[in-house]
């Protein structure tokens, strides 16, 4: 089953306008929607989680209108919100349990085995007694993952889940993830390309409210073949570097800067050529560097103020 999103805006009372008629092919399996704060992400995943309406589009699954049939949204639904609270004094096994019953799980020896299943899935069932408080984020995101499993949802919704967690609390994190079955239909909101990198057979870029590119991650990187230059500057070059070449990231590496430049051909002898990565069309697409992204052959770089990003991941 797939989601289809067509022409959803959405623009606030005080006039920020977060989604720009947005239109995307949503399918089975796990979906990374990457984009910079503020990009529309969570807009976007509060109106597909029906908490908040958009002035205008639509979105279908199957034959479920995500728009309008918030009852049975709900009923198929499994959501972690940004800012998922809990209640720190209550355990990850009563809380779970809790969550069951407003899911609508009402036999109790099913819920418990429910219950129970989603905190070993988690790797939780060992501190199940344990009070939520005393989690660590990772701890608190994997039950986030719990509570949005109960009751066998057909859309996952999770949004910057993995914002804060530590290497080895990603990578946790991640293999929960990719064991989510292939049929259900998982979007995954975040910041960081290797979240989409790592998980993502499809994805989507988003900034500003549009959506930007769409596609699998290894044809969109592909794409840039041959047109991503490197070369290591002084800090003190950098702002040089920005106004003579399309520098599309710079990134500290062993105290120097290492800056990223797209070029149909050598920019200059300084450079060398690199294999682009995700992060590199990443940060083209949101650097105005979508004509060099979706033509190829045709571009050739500009210079631009706005062209380039801080590598902080
Ligand atoms: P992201 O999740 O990608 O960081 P958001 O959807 O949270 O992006 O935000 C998109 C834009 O909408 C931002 O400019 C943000 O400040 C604005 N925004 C988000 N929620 C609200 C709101 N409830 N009221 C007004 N503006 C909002």
């Amino acid at each position: 089953m797939e989601l289809i999103i067509r022409g959803l805006s959405k623009t606030y009372p005080n006039g920020v306008q977060a989604l720009k008629n947005v239109t995307l092919t949503i399918p089975s399996g796990m979906f990374g929607l990457l984009g910079p704060n503020g990009a529309g992400k969570s807009s976007l995943m509060r109106t597909l989680a029906t908490l908040q309406d958009a002035d205008s589009g639509s979105a279908q699954m199957g034959t479920l209108d995500v728009l309008n049939d918030k009852d049975g949204v709900r009923r198929q639904l499994g959501y972690l919100p940004q800012d998922f609270g809990v209640y720190p004094k209550v355990s990850a096994l009563d809380l779970l349990t809790h969550f069951a019953e407003l899911k609508g799980l009402n036999n109790k020896t099913e819920r418990q085995e429910i219950v129970m299943g989603l905190l070993r899935q988690t790797n939780l069932f060992n501190v199940r007694f344990k009070a939520l408080g005393g989690f660590s984020g990772g701890m608190r995101q994997r039950f986030g993952i719990a509570q949005a499993l109960l009751g066998n949802p057909k859309l996952i919704i999770v949004d910057e889940p993995t914002a804060g967690l530590d290497p080895e609390e990603r990578v946790r994190f991640h293999n929960l993830l990719a064991d989510i079955g292939e049929e259900v239909v998982v979007i995954l909101s975040t910041h960081i390309v290797s979240d989409v990198s790592d998980l993502c057979p499809n994805m989507a870029i988003i900034n500003k409210g549009e959506v930007l590119l769409t596609g699998q991650p290894d044809e969109l990187t592909h794409r840039l073949k041959d047109r991503i230059w490197a070369a290591s500057v002084a800090r003190h070059e950098i702002d040089d570097a920005k106004k003579k070449y399309p520098v599309i990231s710079t990134r500290l590496m062993s105290g120097k800067t290492r800056i990223h430049v797209i070029s149909q051909g050598s920019p200059g002898s300084m450079f060398e050529a690199v294999e682009p990565t995700l992060e590199d069309t990443y940060f083209a697409a949101i650097g105005g560097h979508l004509n060099a992204v979706n033509q190829g052959d045709a571009y050739s770089g500009v210079a631009s103020a706005t062209a380039d990003a801080v590598v902080s991941n």
